[in-house]
Formats: C-alpha cells, structure tokens, sequence
C-alpha cells in the first residue's frame, strides 16, 4: 500500500511512521510517501489520521502501476517531454560503444542533421566475454560530455556495475541500465538517489514482473524520472538474438504508468530487421525508440552486425513520421 503522508509531516515524523508501519519512506517533492507491502490492504486509524491518501496495488508493482497513477508519468528530457499529454515518441540513436572522437563526432553530426536530440553510446560495456572490446572508459565519458557541450545534445550512456557509477550519473543526462545490470539493487537504489532520468533495460531473463519491480527500487529512492526499455528476451529461437516482447510492451502500457522505450536494434541483432521492427514499434504508439548507428558498422568494435549505416538510418527515421502520425503521435 502507498502512503501520501498529510505534507505538514515532517522527516523525522514520517521517517517514524516509516519503522512502524515497516515501510519505505521517501519524498515526492510535495510529501513524504510511505510504500508497505502490497499485501497491506488497509490503513488503521492512527495511519489515516496522518494520511492523505492511500493507494492498494494488486503487487509489488506499486509506484509503476497505474493503480497508483492512472497516467503515463510525464519526463522532461531537456529538448522535449515524453509521456504524459505530450504522445511524444523520442528517437534516440548513436553507435553501441564511443570507439574515438571521430567515430562520435560523426554519430553527433547525424544527430544534429536529423533533429535527433538524445544521443546513445555506451563507455562502459557490459560484454560478455571479457576479451573482446570493453569501452573507453571514462575516456569515453569525456567524449560524449564533448558532443553535448559542443552540440547540445543530451547524453544516455549505460551503467554496467556499480564501480562506475558515480561517474556516470556525473557525464549522463539519462542513465541507462543495461539489461545485465537490470537486477544490480546496489546501481538501482543509487539511480534512485540521484537526479538524472533513468532509462532501465529489461533483462533478457527477466519476467516483466521483475522487470517493473526493478522499476520500483528507482521510484521508491525517490526518483520518478524512471523509463522502461523492452530490448529482446531469450526464447527457443535462435535465427534471431533476442525475440522483441511486444505482447509484454502491450502489458506495460496497459498496466504501467512508466513511459515504454523499445530497442529493436539489441532485440534482432541484424541490421536487415531494425527498420521494419522500428516502423512496427512505432505503431504500437511507445514513449522512444532506442536505435543502433554508427558511420562504419562492418568495423564497429561491439555490436557490428546490428548497427544502422546512416544511409539506412536517414531512410528509416524519415519514414517513421507517417506511421506516428497514423497513430496520433509525433516524432521527437
Ligand atoms: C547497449 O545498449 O549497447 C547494450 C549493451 O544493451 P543491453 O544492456 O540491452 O544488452
Ligand atoms: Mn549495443
């Protein structure tokens, strides 16, 4: 059950009534929020004296679920908002790793030349094998706090353990929490305590109850500026990297008030499917599109086979505006 504590409770009020009622206690900038268990249905007298408003939630998905909020949380992104009123769907696109200067210089300049405004490259890559590529580091960080200073282009770079953490919530706009990291409470309750949007990945194992859950380690810390991102789960196929969950994206649109973010690119993992994935994401009427590009893909040091060129990227983003606008939402 959540709480609105009534906002003349101060800290050590609500922080009291936190231990008591054996709750989360955090501050949504108007009050002080008790979150219990979701088995909790009720609130005894004592509680509702302080309370201004309670919510009961089916689960654990509390502060996510619509149950709570019945709209999609609005997130203020710099350029533009998605979410909310504003049936914004955000194209965020750059290389799978910042590899040097000119190779993110180059994804900058295609960003500007389309009105692209959320530049995507990871310095910190969760690989998994640790002989190929690993990123640059907070080298990497510097380049793309270069691109932003330089163009103006708001940055999303990924987390990948907690060793790193600090820095990146320093160079990022938005953090992204890659789907390995997905269940690292240790980077969520962090993010949670910071100010940046957050954009967390789904772990291709992860049911979408966890998924959310994940989710609420970030929202309970403190921090609503929360964005999910279906990129791919693992199923019995294998012609394709991950199987893009679009029934689970229908399931959180209906059940969630968190904006939806969807990577086709990570999802097929070959260039060929991306543009038709991309159109068909679009459709379903989603908050952004995560997508893989870089300048030279056949020498791309991660993820080489699933990145755009961007030929086929200028192709792709300008036909996405029809089918938006086919479905009552703009690209942004
Ligand atoms: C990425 O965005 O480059 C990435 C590694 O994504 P994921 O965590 O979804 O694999
Ligand atoms: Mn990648």
């Amino acid at each position: 059950m959540i709480i609105h504590l009534n906002t003349s409770i101060a800290k050590d009020k609500a922080e009291e009534l936190g231990r008591k009622y054996e709750s989360i206690v955090f501050h949504n900038g108007k009050q002080y929020v008790l979150v219990t268990s979701s088995k909790v249905k009720g609130a005894d007298a004592a509680l509702r004296e302080v309370a201004e408003a309670t919510f009961v939630t089916d689960s654990d998905i509390q502060l996510a679920s619509k149950q709570y909020m019945p709209d999609t949380r609005s997130i203020d992104l710099g350029p533009v908002t998605i979410g909310g009123a504003s049936q914004n769907t955000i194209v965020i696109t750059g290389p799978c790793s910042v590899e040097s200067e000119e190779q993110i210089e180059q994804a900058a300049a295609l960003c500007i030349e389309l009105g692209v405004k959320v530049l995507r490259a990871g310095a910190y890559k969760p690989r998994t094998s640790p002989y190929t590529f690993q990123g640059l580091g907070l080298e990497g960080l510097k380049l793309l706090d270069k691109m932003r200073t330089k163009h103006g282009l708001k940055i999303i770079t990924e987390v990948r353990d907690s060793t790193h953490i600090d820095e990146v919530i320093e160079y990022a706009d938005i953090v992204q929490i890659g789907a390995k990291a997905m269940y690292d409470q240790g980077i969520l309750r962090k993010c949670g305590k910071s100010n940046r949007s957050i954009l967390i990945k789904r772990g291709f194992g992860s049911t979408l109850q966890e998924f959310v859950q994940a989710a609420e380690f970030v929202l309970s810390s403190g921090n609503s500026n929360v964005m999910l991102c279906e990129r791919g789960i693992r199923t019995f196929e294998t012609k394709t990297r991950f199987t893009l969950d679009l029934c689970g994206v229908a399931w959180l649109k209906q059940y969630t008030n968190l904006p939806v973010i969807l990577d086709p690119s990570h999802a097929i993992g070959y260039a060929y499917g991306v543009a038709d994935l991309s159109r068909a994401c679009v459709a379903m009427g989603i908050d952004g599109l995560l997508i893989e590009t870089h300048p030279n893909p056949k020498v791309a040091k991660s993820d080489a086979e699933q990145q755009l060129d961007f030929e086929q990227f200028r192709a792709l983003y300008k036909s996405m505006g029809a089918v938006a606008s086919a479905v009552g939402r703009k690209i942004v």
